[in-house]
Parts: structure tokens; sequence; C-alpha cells
């Protein structure tokens, strides 16, 4: 099933490794963490995102980008849409995200993780401080304007089954770290915001 926990039965205990997080970080200079940009589709994630990639980059940062629908090529290519699909995609993208951080690197996740209870479950697998939620907010109705992969003419034509913000819901975070309305604030500024989000917590 997926999600199970490995049997009890099975001999399975914890390898004890030597070299650390804490000695990874330190040989990259710099702390782990995880950008999590959750938003509706067209909201501005990957946009957003590749910049700030773009710009920690150009810092010597070393990060690594987990985004939604590239991991669906791979990883996840054997999931759907459904609820439950979206929650194992979530839950794979996250224990991704945390051996990333593991290795010492800032990870900047774009995925649209619509639902609570897997964007904490995510947040709970890294340590206090080392997880970022990042709301790219947009409304529907400008996330649909801009439709730039056709796919809310798609949904709305009933050609696409359980699309977020249509026909499958978004529950928008709560208390974020950072919320950035796009329809305002232009991407370019955007990315500063996180770059300035990150630096404030280091
Ligand atoms: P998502 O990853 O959330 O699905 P994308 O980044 O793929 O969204 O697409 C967002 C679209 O909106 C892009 O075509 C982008 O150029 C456009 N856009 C317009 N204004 C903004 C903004 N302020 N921030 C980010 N994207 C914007």
């Amino acid at each position: 099933m997926l999600g199970a926990k490995p049997p009890r039965d099975r001999n399975l205990t914890r390898q004890k490794l030597s070299l650390d997080k804490q000695a990874r970080a330190a040989a990259l200079g710099q702390k782990p963490a995880i950008l999590w940009f959750t938003g509706l589709s067209g909201a501005g994630k990957s946009t957003i995102a590749n910049l700030v990639a773009e710009k920690l980059h150009v810092a010597g940062k070393h990060t690594y980008m987990l985004d939604g629908d590239n991991v669906r090529h791979g990883l996840n290519r054997d999931l759907g849409f459904t609820d439950a699909d979206r929650v194992e995609n979530i839950r794979r993208i996250a224990e991704v995200a945390k051996l990333f951080v593991d290795a010492g690197l800032i990870v900047i996740v774009s995925a649209i993780s619509p639902f609570h209870s897997d964007r904490d479950m995510a947040r709970q697998l890294v340590e206090p401080g080392e997880f970022f939620e990042i709301h790219v907010a947009a409304s529907l109705a400008t996330c649909e304007a801009r439709d730039p992969k056709g796919l809310y003419a798609r949904a709305r034509q009933g050609k696409i089954a359980n699309f977020t913000g249509i026909s499958s819901s978004y529950e928008a975070p709560e208390n974020p770290e950072l919320r950035i309305d796009t329809a305002v604030v232009d991407a370019e500024t955007a990315a500063d915001q996180v770059l300035a989000l990150l630096q404030a917590h280091r």
C-alpha cells in the first residue's frame, strides 16, 4: 500500500553514519533549508522559484529544485491527481527534500501542494527553522486569465478531472512564513522577498 510503514518484523535498523548533516552543511558553507512554494496553478511558483534558484546560485549557495511537474515525469510518474495520489505526491517530494537538506542543500520546492496536512507533514520532517512556507497567492480569476499552459481552459471544458481551484480544493496556508500576491508584486521583487526572508533567519 502506498505510504505504508515497513512491517516491524523486517529487522530494519537505521544505519548510523559518522558524516552528518552539520558536517556536510559546514563544508558547503551554508545552513540547509526548504523553501516550499505553494499556490494555485499559474500563480507564479515556478517563475519565482527559478529566479530564487538563480539568485542563490549567483550568491554562491548550493541549491536543488524539486518542481512538482518535473517530479511527476519520474519519481511520481505512477501518481495521478486524486486526493490520495496528491497526498502521496507531496509525501515523496517532502521525503526527497529532507534528504537534500540532510546533504546540506537549500531545497526549492515548487508544487501546488493543496492540503494543509501535507505541508505540515513536510515541515515536521525537518528541524525547526529549516522550513519556509511561501504562499504564492493569486486569485483563481488571475490564474485563469494567465493560464500559461492552457490548463484552466481545458479544465473548464471538462477535459481535466480534479483540477485545483475548479474541481479539486486548495487550502491556502494560514500562517506562511511569506505570502506574495503576484497580482501586485512582480516576479523579480517576489524573488528578492524570498531571499530577504532566508537572510533574516540565518
Ligand atoms: P505555477 O508554477 O504557479 O503554476 P508558473 O510560474 O508556471 O506558475 O506561471 C505563472 C505565469 O504567470 C507565468 O507565465 C508568469 O510569467 C506569469 N506572471 C505574471 N505575473 C507574475 C508574477 N508577479 N510572479 C510570477 N509570475 C507571474
